[in-house]
């Protein structure tokens, strides 16, 4: 053996096929140890239950990930036999208090019954006191459907603490954005600069292409405040301080506009630049100017971007924008005249937009930014020029031909070798939303939008800009009985969309579509229990949660939401009446629920990443995945899917029942094939028709699911190469994702550079309007952020924190070798971390006296910490950060108790606070983007000093020990050993 590992031979060929055995088979399936969708091979022995999972590999055919896997992935096998796993219905034992975890097993049948029961009398009487959150599950089109056909506003995902900011940021200016949405070119790049990002975002497909980038040459620089993960690996990494983001790039914009590094031809054709925006004070003021021919169509707003006007250089005259103003000879104005306006025939004063950007953009100097961000104004400038460089003099064209949606054939595509990738550090800031329309502005007047070599779009994406999916928003639609006239999320346009009463109270119980966070596309998770105590602006009777772990890492204000979930009014019932729980695990959230609904893994249930939900296209073209069961349920699991089908069947919600009243779908495999929201068009593009032998649009084949299965469990529709770029504008491809149900109209996208949707919402604030306006109290916050350009502001909590106290900015990364906290109970990836410390930059350490590895106080305005410190050089000196989600209380997941995620493991939740002062009734308001709703996470500031030497050596705070709830695997699974944390006797 010794002599095998001398050989040149190689010991394992990866790609080569899988060999099974007489007693092993091999099932593909696709990974959800992350969100990244591997397709993975699943070798099976036989076991006394059946067949067991022996080892996971990567699949080398599928397109994603060829065969790669990470430790992650290769772990699953831990994730199915975990000792944490629930296998009975448990209900709280009469008498007991939520957070004991004291439960009886009951049988699904009186699971059904209780829910159906419950729920059916809240639908029959007031659907929206029903609520029903989700954490990171991939299948929200079979969630919110269910929400909308309950006849409740309140359903979200778990987007609105995750990253909304990135989505919607993105989405109101380019179309699309980083993640499922899109993504850098790496393949034709040659500079790519990285903002924000964890290891864990991308993971495997990221990795894969930034290896051949690197290989090829490219150049990668990370912006980011730690020098973990992707920052290492990268050419160069520039520290910057948290939540600062947005002044970097506004400063980029100055230097980029100042010294003309711009796609001026890009500008003209494809964004609004050249559009004349409103300077007179009144009803249209800055919204941009349109022909008032009632011909050209309504005034131009978001959902209406027609007919606006530009001024043509060549002629001297004011044209319409399409197709006038892009006429051969024209040459559309980006600036103003030297009298500083043009004027149109009725005396109305407007301007380019773009001027509009350059008038802001003058006063962002490097130097500026400099003092905010800790970069080096030379070194702002040099980036800037760097960036121009790569767009402009790196750039090629490839030969291929393509045709513009107003019948312009550009002979080649250019190409724009300059790549960006961001995540949730630009996101997660309450200036988040801001911060990235400043990135895609950026990346627009370089011209990179879906170019090759720069930002690429992901099918179904481009979207309308404002997409056109409204929410639901209309109070009066709430009924008895009655499913929602819309979907419980969307993208409003404009104040008319917002979801209130109208009084101008929240409809929802998270205050999404508000006033208070009128674009919050995503829902906002963090504020539910909150204001469901409060009941603000009511109380509901029955929250479903499902893989969220609100009592302990998916929230802020940890113990104060720990204690609300037990909170009861005078007459002893607690303030949220009935709580349930869906996890696959014993998490810390379990104890607290009344009824808890046993998972499955990814590994025991059918799964969708399809066209209605996040597919896993790729730049070439539409790709939608599945999961196919490898293993039985274990016990008495149950997909969430499952449950959500038969409820909704017992329910009789009438999209899943017939007109007899008999259910419609067998289980949600059967769902998933035969549910079809517009005729042709289904959760599967895949094998459609009758016969199989129709793609992306057909009728139901009841053979779908074999055929995936044959497939690797996906499929690929690559895009004839005419219509794999310049999609927004793509006369071909508009038409051709119109036909396939990917968008309502073949519109062109133009790029918004100035946003006349969010200066709708000023206008509103300002009393410039004749409809919605919002109450006083709120005015002035609206009229604030809501400005039609990319600003920098400093994060709100700083607003409301005495910074001299607390100096220092505190955040959390995701570890690499784990995903959200599911992984904490997995038994290899456990080795590698089983707690964390606080990272601090050596200086900054020694400053407050606290040495490497010493024990030391944490604390912000809302709370305090003990946790180990240790000094790094990778984090630049004004933050301190730590792994999220290892800390646990103690005996949750199974670990056993004292074990080191609860005893040397912390969670930096109990520092952030979930709301901030402010002048609302409750004297809050949520601790959130004020545009979009992105929770907050990483603007809390926070000081350290050393904890005194007598003191305990373990963390502040110490939960009391959660119990093994009936029914959880624990010790029955005699392979798997707990190791780290293990003390010797
Ligand atoms: S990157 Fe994510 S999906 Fe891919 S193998 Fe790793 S854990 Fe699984």
């Amino acid at each position: 053996m010794v002599l095998k590992f001398l050989s040149p031979e190689p010991l394992h060929d990866p790609l080569a096929a899988p060999t099974p055995t007489q007693d092993t088979t091999v099932k593909c399936t696709t990974c959800y140890m992350c969100a990244c969708r591997c397709g993975i091979r699943v070798h099976l022995a036989p076991g006394p239950d059946g067949p067991q999972v022996r080892y996971i590999d990567g699949n080398p055919e599928h397109p994603l990930n060829q065969g790669v896997i990470c430790a992650k992935g290769s772990s699953g096998i831990m994730k199915q036999y975990s000792p944490a796993r629930l296998t009975q219905p448990l209900l709280r034992k009469p008498g007991s208090e939520r957070g004991a975890a004291e439960f009886e097993p009951i049988s699904w049948e009186r699971a059904y019954g209780l829910l159906t029961e419950r729920l059916g009398k809240i639908r029959a009487t007031d659907p929206k006191k029903f609520a029903l959150f989700t954490g990171r599950d991939q299948m929200q089109a079979l969630t919110g459907l269910f929400a909308r056909q309950f006849g409740t506003p309140n359903y979200a995902a778990h987007g609105g603490f995750c990253s909304v900011n990135m989505a919607a940021g993105m989405i109101y200016t380019v179309g699309g954005s980083f993640w499922e949405f899109g993504g850098p070119d790496l393949e034709r790049s040659k500079l790519f600069v990285m903002l924000g990002t964890a290891e864990d975002h991308h993971s495997n497909p990221m990795k894969i292409a930034i290896s051949k980038f690197k290989r090829s040459g490219g150049r990668f620089i990370s912006i980011n405040p730690i020098r973990t993960g992707y920052s290492a690996i990268a050419d160069e990494w520039i520290p910057i301080k948290p939540g600062t983001d947005g002044a970097l790039l506004m400063a980029l914009l100055h230097v980029l506009l100042r010294d003309d590094l711009i796609d001026h031809a890009f500008l003209k054709r494809f964004t609004n630049a050249p559009q004349l925006v409103v300077l007179d004070a009144g009803l249209r003021e800055g919204l941009f100017a349109f022909d008032p021919d009632p011909a050209k169509g309504p005034p131009g707003d978001g959902r209406n971007p027609h007919n606006k006007l530009v001024f043509d250089k060549a002629s001297g005259r004011i044209l319409n924008a399409y197709p006038e103003g892009i006429a051969d000879g024209c040459d559309p104005a980006l600036e103003a005249p030297p009298e500083g306006h043009y004027t149109l025939d009725d005396g109305t004063r407007v301007t380019p937009a773009f001027q509009l950007l350059r008038d802001r953009a003058a006063t962002c100097t490097p130097a500026w930014a400099s003092a905010l961000t800790g970069i080096p104004a030379a070194r702002i400038e040099q980036l800037a020029h760097e960036m121009g460089h790569a767009a402009l003099q790196q750039a090629f064209e490839l030969p291929i031909a393509w045709t513009d949606a107003w019948g312009k054939e550009h002979p080649t595509t250019q190409a724009r070798p300059l790549a960006f990738h961001a995540m949730r550090g630009l996101a997660a800031h309450s200036n988040g939303f801001q911060t990235v329309r400043a990135l895609a502005v950026l990346m627009s007047v370089l011209g990179t939008i879906d170019a090759p070599g720069g930002f690429r779009h992901k099918a179904p994406y481009p979207r309308h800009i404002v997409p056109n999916y409204r929410a639901f928003n209309d109070p009066a639609m709430i009924q008895p009985n009655t499913p929602l006239n819309a979907a419980p999320l969307g993208f409003p346009a404009h104040p008319d969309e917002l979801a209130i009463h109208p009084d101008g109270s929240p409809l929802r119980i998270d205050h999404a579509y508000s006033w208070e966070h009128p674009l919050s596309a995503h829902g906002m998770m963090h504020n539910v229990i909150t204001n469901a105590v409060r009941g603000d602006p009511y109380r509901i009777d029955t929250l479903l949660m499902f893989m969220a772990n609100m009592a302990w890492n998916s929230t802020m204000n940890t113990q104060g939401v720990r204690e609300m979930l037990n909170r009861k009014d005078e007459a002893g019932e607690y303030l949220i009446p009935f709580l349930v729980v869906c996890d696959a695990f014993q998490s810390e959230t379990v104890a607290f629920a009344d009824l808890v609904l046993p998972d499955t893994t990814y590994l025991e249930r059918h799964d969708v990443m399809g066209m209605l939900d996040r597919p896993i296209s790729e730049f070439d073209g539409p790709v939608d995945s599945v999961r196919i069961p490898v293993v039985e349920p274990m016990g008495e699991c149950r997909p969430f899917q499952e449950v959500l089908i038969e409820l909704a069947s017992r329910l009789k919600f009438p999209a899943f029942t017939t007109p007899e009243g008999e259910r419609k779908f067998k289980g949600y495999a059967d769902f998933v094939v035969n549910f079809q929201p517009q005729p042709g068009i289904g959760f599967l593009m895949g094998w459609r028709g009758a016969n199989g032998d129709q793609h992306l649009r057909g009728e139901p084949n009841p053979k779908q699911w074999e055929a995936y299965e044959k497939n690797n469990c996906v499929f690929h529709y690559p895009l004839p190469e005419n219509m794999q770029f310049m999609r927004n504008w793509n006369r071909p491809y508009l038409d051709f994702a119109k036909d396939k149900g990917w968008r309502q109209k073949n519109d062109p996208v133009q790029l918004a550079i100035y946003s006349d949707t969010l200066q709708s919402f000023r206008l509103a604030a300002r009393g410039q309007t004749e409809g919605r306006q919002p109450p006083d109290h709120l005015r002035a916050r609206i009229d604030t952020y809501f400005d039609p350009l990319p600003f920098w502001y400093p994060p709100l909590e700083e607003a409301a924190t005495d910074l001299a106290t607390y100096p220092l900015n505190a955040i959390t990364q995701r570890p690499m070798a784990m995903y959200h906290s599911w992984d904490s109970q997995n038994a290899w990836l456990r080795q590698i971390h089983s707690h964390n410390y606080l990272h601090v930059n050596p200086q900054t350490a020694r400053a407050a006296g606290i040495a490497d590895g010493g024990w030391a106080w944490v604390e912000s305005q809302w709370g305090q910490v003990r946790c180990m410190i240790r000094h790094s050089e990778a984090v630049e000196p004004g933050t301190v950060w730590t792994w999220n989600a290892i800390g646990k209380a103690d005996g949750a997941w199974q670990l056993a108790p004292g074990a080191d995620e609860a005893r040397k493991g912390f969670l930096l939740n109990h520092l952030i606070s979930e709301e901030l002062p402010f002048n609302t009734a409750s004297g809050t308001i949520s601790n959130s983007d004020p545009i979009t709703g992105q929770a907050g996470w990483y603007d809390v500031r926070v000081r350290i000093r050393p904890a005194d030497p007598d003191e305990a050596q373990e963390t502040y705070p110490q939960m009391a020990t959660m119990p093994s709830v009936p029914g959880v695997l624990g010790k029955a699974v005699q392979v798997l050993t707990y190791f780290a944390g293990r003390k010797t006797p």
